[in-house]
């Protein structure tokens, strides 16, 4: 099968965005074994997308497009569609209704212009938006499919993961299996360029996709049976668990916290944290998690020097010696929490998120992370980078901490 991307947008002919979209289908169709053969970018113009779409169709049995979809004048897509595809274009009422309950939920109201997301292709399948407002469908037609997703990248990855994936695999004889590493402690670039030549494999496929701080290696395989696919995926992910070592820390995992979570639960083990430029993060993700009261002691968010030492316990002549960000600090306060919290193991976190404060010294995004466990206290450091905003250095450093507490 031949596909193409179409993705529509005048923001992306300017450059004024990356397109991500076409990036990420891009990238699951070759996990299915379907070759991309063009990839096209058209703007809001009716005449010029009915055009691009003809061409696509001459060329492709599968046509993807994405963006294009919300309620104002210059989202053409499905009208465009229907014009080449010489189909009319109906009212869902279910779907109607489901933008109704959408801005029910937002406390907002919805305005006629929205009525038009839920004019959709006659006779397509639909598939139902959970994040936004926009449904997406499958229109098939002499041979040929056109697939039509909304434009935000999270309404559109999850369409797919939920709608498309599922479509793709009914048509398709082989089953598709897919596994994921969950890397956390290499940067992106330096675990692909250690993973780079197996990324070339067609089957099973190796795709990396990055989040905050971490890396996800998704290795996906295709054969007659679940059983066959499985176990050509297995080779595939020892091998990248051999490569990444202990950087590897689960595959299929939700994220990092279950995996600390899962791992002090096994061990009968218990934490307590102290934060500071966390702000209770890490308390947060650690609870996110169901089960957590089984692992999870207290949390303090000291902030002041005073409260550092008033309820950790760190002496007042470490904090004037070194600082409230250091070394010396984390330590106390990971060792302090752990008593103060009677746990097995404390942590504390110290650091400078900005964007603000810092000194040549101690730059912004400096962050000191320390674990205790009552014979051991481990600490590392973690310089971030100045681009790094203040959400990614707290998100990051309570990251550093759960790894440290994995291992
Ligand atoms: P909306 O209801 O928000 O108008 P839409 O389906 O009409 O959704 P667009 O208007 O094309 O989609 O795009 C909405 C936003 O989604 C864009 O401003 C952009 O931030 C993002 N977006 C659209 N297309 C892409 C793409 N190909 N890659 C990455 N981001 C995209
Ligand atoms: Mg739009």
């Amino acid at each position: 099968m031949r596909a193409e991307i179409l993705s529509v947008g005048t923001e992306l002919l300017l450059g004024d965005i990356v397109n991500t979209d076409a990036q990420y289908v891009a990238r699951e169709l070759a996990a299915f074994g379907i070759t991309v053969h063009y990839q096209v970018v058209v703007g809001d113009n009716m005449d010029r997308l009915t055009a691009t779409l003809r061409q696509a169709l001459s060329r492709s049995d599968l046509v993807i497009t994405t963006g294009g979809l919300g309620p104002t004048v210059d989202d053409i897509t499905c009208e465009g569609i229907c014009r080449v595809l010489g189909v009319k274009r109906v009212l869902d009422t279910a779907s109607l209704e489901k933008i109704q309950v959408f801005f029910e939920k937002l406390g907002r109201e919805m305005t006629e212009n929205n009525v038009k997301q839920a004019m959709l292709p006659e006779g397509c399948e639909i598939f139902e938006n959970e994040w936004g407002t926009a449904p997406g469908c499958v229109i098939e037609k002499d041979g040929k499919s056109v697939v039509m997703l909304p434009g935000p990248p999270r309404e559109m990855r999850h369409m797919f993961d939920r709608s498309v994936r599922p479509w793709l695999q009914k048509r398709s004889d082989l089953v598709i299996v897919s596994h994921t590493l969950h890397v956390f402690g290499v940067g992106e670039s330096k675990a692909e360029a250690m993973t780079v030549d197996l990324m070339q494999g067609e089957n099973p496929t190796v795709a990396p996709y990055a989040k905050t701080g971490e890396m996800q290696l998704r290795v996906t395989a295709r054969a007659a049976s679940r059983e066959v696919a499985d176990a050509m995926c297995r080779p595939m992910m020892e091998e990248l668990k051999e490569r990444l070592g202990s950087a590897v820390y689960g595959v299929d995992v939700e994220n990092l916290e279950t995996a600390v979570v899962e791992k002090l639960k096994a061990a009968g083990k218990t934490v307590a944290c102290a934060e500071s430029c966390t702000g209770g993060l890490l308390a947060k993700r650690i609870t996110d998690i169901s089960g957590a009261s089984a692992v999870f002691e207290n949390s303090f968010i000291t902030y002041s020097n005073e409260k550092k030492t008033n309820l950790l316990g760190v002496p007042p002549r470490t904090l004037q010696k070194y600082g409230a960000v250091s070394e010396q600090t984390a330590c106390a306060m990971a060792i302090g929490v752990r008593k103060a919290g009677r746990a097995d193991y404390g942590v504390g976190i110290t650091g400078i998120a900005g964007p603000t404060g810092g000194t040549a010294e101690k730059p912004v995004g400096l962050v000191y992370i320390a674990v205790a466990d009552g014979k051991t206290v481990w600490v590392k450091k973690v310089q971030y980078a100045k681009e790094n905003d203040r959400s990614y250095v707290r998100t990051g450093s309570a990251s550093h901490a759960l790894n440290m507490l994995r291992l």
